[in-house]
């Protein structure tokens, strides 16, 4: 046994290790993306059972996501340790309710469980006398859930959310009786939506002491991954478990807090060696995950956080051989951007590298449609995660409904685009109008979505003009789009990336108003959102692409490079482990910002590389198409102050 518990500790390095042996009792370990904190866990947990500290199944594991919770049992089965329950949150409560319901209800019927609360929050704000369509009706879900996930109640609401200094959707008092309408809506019909099963997990406990006792006697000693992320709801709950008891390690990144707009607070982990007295306290600083370069931006964009959790900011350093240089391309437009991305991804699987590791990022899920439609095209299979599929987005189901519609009326010598975007205007789309509110943003963005397939739709010479044959071309991409794709390249939302890794990724749509999003106002929403860019760069192990489109559809209007991706400009670079070197070794390995001089595409160079030929560049340019690409981009450049860093390099 305790062999196995050594081959256990052999893969770690002294600082895991610390962490993996340390007595029963507090610990916690702090630590920046890609230095081991999930595997530290997991050893940990494997090391007590392995040493007959524990057993399996007394340990809950919870952690952020299904597939998380799944890769670290099956990582604990590999080590031969059997019985833990390593679940999300939500997965556990309900495991808890389902339990014991027969017991608490006195054998009344376990109230269904709502998947969405839009439907409810609609029917709720009717009674209150307001009007919410979808989009209004899905601002309202997210501030009541977040409300619920921080422990206010209805009645503590306009306090709450002016304290938490909260964008609220209506005026404060009116989502209040929106919220009260809500739970009363709910109770009346027996449902309960999710923050409530969590409730009830907590009600068990404090108020029956033979389930408390039952509870802790099966679980007794506990770990929460990406504890960052925790709420208050959750929080309390974790304390049900515990009982007083301190059995718990904590494991988290401040700087990857990216849920504090659904009420997460990276202050449980920041305070916890101070509420825990004694506890053990490991930081771990190497990189394992990425290569150098890939570090030293991450570095780079982190070490510009400002607020709260920038204190706790820890400086990664590399572990791994240097890789291929990072790059960062820009686009006129964003089909071109997904074209390109689609032909890089084509060309790495060519090249040898699985399709499984490759990830494609975004902020927002509107964002997936262009590369769903380009990857396909470029026949490369793709998995679409923890979004919603873009042809069963309601708006875009409601849009299409409409677009049929319009056949009948409208007039043929409308061109295309005219056409979708009056029939999108007559079911409530605003062309132009900024949208109020994240989800009413999103659904602005699927709606654009549409009209921009409509143009490209429009451009091409072989279609089957109006809106018939655009209709006809929508229905066969909702079609095939329903056909599964079991392996391939993952597009996921930076928020449903967070935890994993993958070899090559592609972080696109780096521009203003998308990352950042528009929405981003205050401080320290706008810090969230480089928490964002920082999670999304720390998930690639060896290529890391970075990229934007100076308009959202040929020749549109023209959007601004993101604001932080001057930051990355300020790189340390590729630091290896054990301190800074000499200052001017550092200094040569500062990565610098070159162009390609024929096609443009911006590339991050290690200043001692020598540059050879552009990976991308096609080759059959001639001087003359050069001197126009080249003036074209100046006059871009000059129009949309591109950062200074984007330098034309002159023959
Ligand atoms: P995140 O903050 O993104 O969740 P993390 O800190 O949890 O990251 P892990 O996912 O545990 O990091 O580890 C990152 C990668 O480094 C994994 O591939 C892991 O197997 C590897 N790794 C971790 N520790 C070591 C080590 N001591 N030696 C070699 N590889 C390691
Ligand atoms: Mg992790």
């Amino acid at each position: 046994v305790h062999s196995a518990a050594e081959r256990v500790l052999a893969g770690l390095d002294p600082e895991q290790r610390s962490a993996v042996t340390a007595p029963a009792g507090p610990v916690c370990i702090l630590a920046g993306a890609g230095t081991g904190k999930t595997r530290a866990v997991t050893s940990r947990i494997a090391y007590r059972a392995l040493t007959g500290d524990i057993a399996g199944r007394h340990v809950l594991a919870v952690t952020f996501t299904a597939r998380a919770a799944a890769e670290m049992r099956s990582r604990l089965t590999v080590l031969g340790v059997q019985g833990v329950q390593a679940r999300t949150f939500h997965a556990a409560a309900l495991r808890q309710v389902r339990y014991f319901a027969p017991r608490l209800l006195a054998g009344r019927a376990m109230p269904e469980l709502l998947d969405s609360k839009v439907r409810v929050v609609t029917l709720a704000a009717a009674k209150v006398g307001l009007r919410a369509d979808r989009a209004a009706a899905r601002d309202l879900a997210a501030e009541i859930e977040w409300a619920k996930s921080s422990l206010v109640e209805p009645g503590e609401y306009v306090v709450a959310a002016a304290k938490a200094l909260r964008e609220t959707p209506y005026e404060p008092a009116r989502v209040a009786d929106v919220f009260d309408a809500y739970e009363r809506l709910k109770r009346g019909n027996g449902v309960i939506d999710f923050e409530d099963m969590l409730r009830a997990a907590v009600w068990g406990i404090e108020e029956h002491p033979d389930v408390a006792e039952q509870v802790r006697n099966q679980y007794r000693h506990f770990v929460v991954d990406e504890y960052q992320d925790v709420n208050p709801l959750q929080q309390r709950l974790l304390e049900a478990w515990l009982g007083g008891r301190d059995d718990l390690t904590v494991v988290g990144d401040a700087s990857q807090t990216i849920y504090s707009f659904t009420g997460a607070t990276s202050s449980y982990l920041v305070d916890f060696p101070r509420l825990h007295r004694g506890a053990t306290v490991v930081r771990l600083v190497r990189d394992y995950r990425s290569t150098p370069q890939v570090v030293g931006l991450a570095n780079a964009v982190i070490s510009q956080a400002r607020g709260a959790e920038a204190r706790l900011r820890l400086e990664l350093h590399g572990q791994r051989r240097p890789g291929p240089e990072p790059e960062l391309r820009i686009f006129t437009d964003e089909p071109a951007e997904a074209n390109a991305v689609a032909a890089r991804c084509r060309a790495l699987v060519a090249g040898g590298t699985p399709a499984r590791e490759i990830a494609v990022l975004f902020r927002t899920n509107a964002q997936s449609e262009a590369y769903e439609k380009a990857l396909s095209e470029a026949g490369v299979p793709y998995v679409l995660q923890g979004a919603e599929r873009f042809f069963e987005r309601p708006e875009v189901r409601q849009a299409m409904i409409a677009l049929r519609a319009a056949t009948r009326s409208a007039d043929a010598g409308t061109p295309l685009p005219a056409a979708v975007v009056e029939a999108l205007t007559a079911v409530g789309w605003a062309p132009d109008a900024p949208p109020p509110g994240g989800a009413a943003r999103e659904r602005w963005e699927a709606l654009a979505a549409l009209v921009q397939l409509a143009e490209e739709y429009a451009a091409q010479p072989e279609a089957e003009p109006g809106l018939t044959g655009f209709n006809e071309e929508l229905a066969r991409r909702a079609a095939q789009q329903h056909v599964p794709t079991v392996e391939g390249v993952t597009l996921a939302s930076l928020h449903s990336a967070k935890g994993l890794e993958w070899d090559a990724v592609f972080l696109v749509g780096l521009a203003e108003g998308t990352l950042p999003t528009t929405y981003a106002k205050t401080m320290e929403q706008v810090e969230e959102e480089r928490r964002l860019l920082y999670v999304g760069i720390t998930r690639a192990r060896e290529w890391l692409w970075l990229s934007y489109a100076t308009a959202r559809s040929p020749g549109g209007r023209a959007r601004r490079p993101s604001r932080f991706l001057p930051q990355l400009d300020r790189s340390g670079g590729g630091e290896r482990a054990g301190g800074a070197g000499p200052a001017r070794r550092a200094e040569r390995r500062r990565p610098q910002v070159v162009s390609c001089r024929i096609c443009g595409a911006t590339l991050l160079a290690g200043a001692d590389r020598k540059l050879g030929r552009c990976p991308t560049c096609p080759s059959d340019i001639d001087e003359e198409l050069y001197e126009r690409l080249r003036e074209w981009r100046q006059r871009v450049a000059g129009a949309q102050k591109v950062p200074a860093y984007v330098v034309f390099t002159d023959a």
